[in-house]
């Protein structure tokens, strides 16, 4: 089977995680401070903290945009569902905001219309907007920022797919159209740390905030404290956080594997071009570029025409499937979970969402590919189709 992602781990991967087994730190060592410098440096952002996950990333943003019970947080339905479970965790509520058809990403055009309507109409505005780059394509930050400004919400780019792409020439991830954003480095995702997320800001009360949720909001830091200090062995517990670290060992591989992500993004970028060629003439859709974007590439979306294919959705995937393509569906729209529709939401709240989910495919792509592997994909949806 060609998988649909796949992670690179090299000799230097291993040696780095290695040398951590044998050192002094498991965990709060120099390592994650290492990763951290390693993301700011690529990303061009202030502050970047370390944690286990994205999920947890995206945990932590929320709190520390103060998102709680009675507030609203939007988001795309068409993402992994941590994108929305974040805001639940604080308390709060969460709504979406159907896509654009032409990039799959939360439509600013649609975010517009629902502020509108939603101010129109005295329903609640949203405390924090949830952007996500699918597949790495960015989304149009500047007009969610313009609408942000506006209205009045913080911004959280969800970049899990999106390290090493850049937005209008600037790197994704150096928050000028956010507040904070998340990265993910699950071993499907671009870089890898095995389980980890980063969050990047360029606000130092943001910063501040986010390093205590993700340690148990303990400080050893005089200036956050309440009281003197009684010693040596002293901190405080000044907010209520958690254990969201990120071991030594994961920061390791991570530092390791940030040496090679320009070469990741690059890679996987020829080879979409390649797919965009080699995939031309077929009923499909191969994924839409915006102007001035470079895309991480994590995901290589196509859609089906199916007025054009005598075979259903289901029929196409499982036939890929069978002959050894490792394709997956990248993502099932969150409003249509059980979870969610017991929330309130139902089949038909975002119509080009739903549609989208009735003609996506994601076909193999990772930075190892080789053109055989490629052209073999290339050959059996071809026959498929
Ligand atoms: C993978 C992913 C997450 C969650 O990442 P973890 O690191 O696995 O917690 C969140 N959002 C999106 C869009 C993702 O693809």
């Amino acid at each position: 089977m060609i998988p649909y992602g796949k992670q690179e781990i090299t000799q230097q991967d291993i040696d780095a995680v290695v040398d951590v087994l044998k050192s002094d730190f498991l965990t709060q060592g120099p390592q994650v401070p290492l990763f951290e410098q390693s993301i700011k440096f690529a990303v061009d952002a202030e502050h970047a903290l370390a944690v286990n996950s994205a999920t947890s990333a995206l945990h932590i943003a929320c709190l520390a945009l103060g998102v709680g019970k009675g507030d609203v947080v939007w988001t795309t339905p068409i993402t992994f569902v941590a994108s929305a479970n974040c805001a639940l965790y604080c308390g709060a509520d969460v709504d979406f905001v159907d896509i654009d058809p032409l990039t799959y990403n939360l439509s600013a055009e649609n975010l517009k219309k629902k502020l509108q309507h939603a101010k129109e109409n005295n329903l609640a505005l949203p405390k924090v907007v949830i952007p996500v780059h699918l597949c790495g394509q960015p989304c149009e930050m500047e007009k969610i920022h313009t609408l942000g400004q506006e209205y009045g919400f913080a911004i959280i780019e969800d970049a899990s797919h999106a390290i090493g792409g850049k937005y209008k020439g600037n790197p994704i991830g150096n928050c000028e159209y956010s507040d904070i954003t998340v990265f993910s480095f699950h071993p499907v995702k671009i870089v890898t740390t095995a389980e980890g997320g980063v969050v990047t800001t360029n606000s130092k009360e943001l910063a501040a905030k986010l390093d205590l949720l993700r340690s148990h909001g303990i400080t050893r830091d005089s200036s956050l404290m309440a009281n003197d200090s009684h010693g040596g062995w002293y901190y405080e517990q000044v907010d209520l956080g958690f254990n969201y670290r990120m071991t030594e060992m994961q920061a390791a591989l991570g530092v390791s594997q940030m040496s090679r992500l320009h070469d990741f993004v690059a890679k996987r970028n020829a080879l979409a071009a390649r797919y965009d060629e080699l995939l031309k003439g077929l009923p499909l859709v191969t994924p839409y570029q915006i102007e001035d974007s470079y895309s991480g590439r994590h995901l290589y979306v196509i859609r089906l025409n199916l007025d054009e294919i005598q075979k259903s959705h289901k029929q196409v995937f499982d036939e890929l499937r069978g002959k050894e393509i490792g394709v997956n569906l990248h993502y099932i729209p969150v409003h249509i979970q059980p979870y969610y529709k017991q929330l309130g939401f139902n089949i038909g709240d975002f119509p080009e969402a739903e549609k989208y989910y009735q003609k996506a495919i994601s076909i193999p792509l990772y930075h190892t590919m080789s053109e055989l592997e490629q052209l073999q994909v290339i050959k059996v949806i071809k026959e498929t189709l």
